[in-house]
């Protein structure tokens, strides 16, 4: 069993297109294991890519709210070596933040070469949550998708690699995990007011997902639609994309000098 978890760039996404419970059939258990191989090679890979600072990789986090998006980065950090990684998590916009263009306060946050920067959300909410919101007029929002190309296009051809992954939860999944967050005491602080009313406007958010997942889709730097219903299979698919790209990167520890040898007393 299969399902892509990319498509054409020049495309239109539709997202109904894509079973957010697709789960190649595993179990949980195999499925976690899996994971856990991935991310021993990941620290090894980071470990890498810090010696080497020469390059560096974002790991672009999207999704409805309760998607999954904490739980996502609690597994990369289980794997990748603190001194190694940056997480960054785009809230509603300051006022200073505001003063600036949407894409400054996201480019002072992009990992310095040797780094793996995980954005918990990311420039996307300019073109999601501000649209759906209403938060700026449609010309504006609309220019951003090209500004938003352009701007990963610079970071690549400074040595930025782009992991973009959308999770993907359907609308009853979420139901159940707004459920959940109401009940446990451990999860209640994370439900605002906000959430309810977002559930409510899901076509829209959906709507202005799949033109944001449409419109950046290049080849440099793709989204990948993660079927995100399950936990476990939403960790194993961007584990493995984690590590498919570090290893493709396959950065070199620096060249040793072998004079030091001499130099020892
Ligand atoms: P959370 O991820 O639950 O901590 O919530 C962060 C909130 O900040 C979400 O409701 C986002 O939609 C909102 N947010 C993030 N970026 C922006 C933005 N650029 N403009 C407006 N709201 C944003
Ligand atoms: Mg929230």
């Amino acid at each position: 069993m299969t399902q892509p978890l990319q498509f054409s760039p020049g495309t239109p996404c539709r997202l109904a297109d894509y079973d957010a419970g697709f789960h190649e059939g595993l179990e949980k258990e195999a499925a976690e294991a899996e994971t856990r191989g991935h991310c021993e090679k990941l620290d090894e890979l980071a470990y890498r890519l810090f010696a080497e600072s020469q390059r560096a990789v974002v790991v672009v986090l999207q999704g409805i709210d309760t998607s999954g998006k904490d739980g996502t980065i609690r597994m990369l950090a289980s794997g990748i070596s603190p001194q190694c990684l940056d997480v960054a998590s785009f809230k509603a916009p300051s006022s200073l933040e505001l003063s600036h263009d949407f894409l400054w306060r996201v480019h002072a946050k992009v990992p310095a070469h040797g780094r793996i920067g995980i954005f918990n959300r990311s420039h996307y909410e300019d073109v999601v949550v501000v649209r759906v919101r209403k938060l700026v007029a449609k010309h504006i929002w609309k220019e951003r998708y090209s500004q938003i190309n352009a701007f990963e296009k610079l970071l690549l051809e400074g040595r930025i690699t782009f992991v973009k992954c959308f999770l993907h939860i359907s609308h009853d999944e979420q139901r159940k995990r707004l459920e959940d967050r109401l009940k446990d005491p451990k999860k209640q602080w994370k439900l605002g007011p906000a959430d309810l009313e977002d559930r409510k406007l899901w076509d829209d958010f959906t709507a202005a997902y799949e033109d944001a997942l449409s419109q950046c889709n290049t080849p440099e730097a793709p989204w990948h639609i993660v079927p995100a219903n399950r936990k476990w299979y939403r960790n194993l698919v961007v584990a493995r994309l984690v590590r498919q790209t570090l290893e493709r990167l396959d950065p070199k520890f620096p060249p040793f000098d072998p004079t030091l040898l001499a130099k020892l007393t």
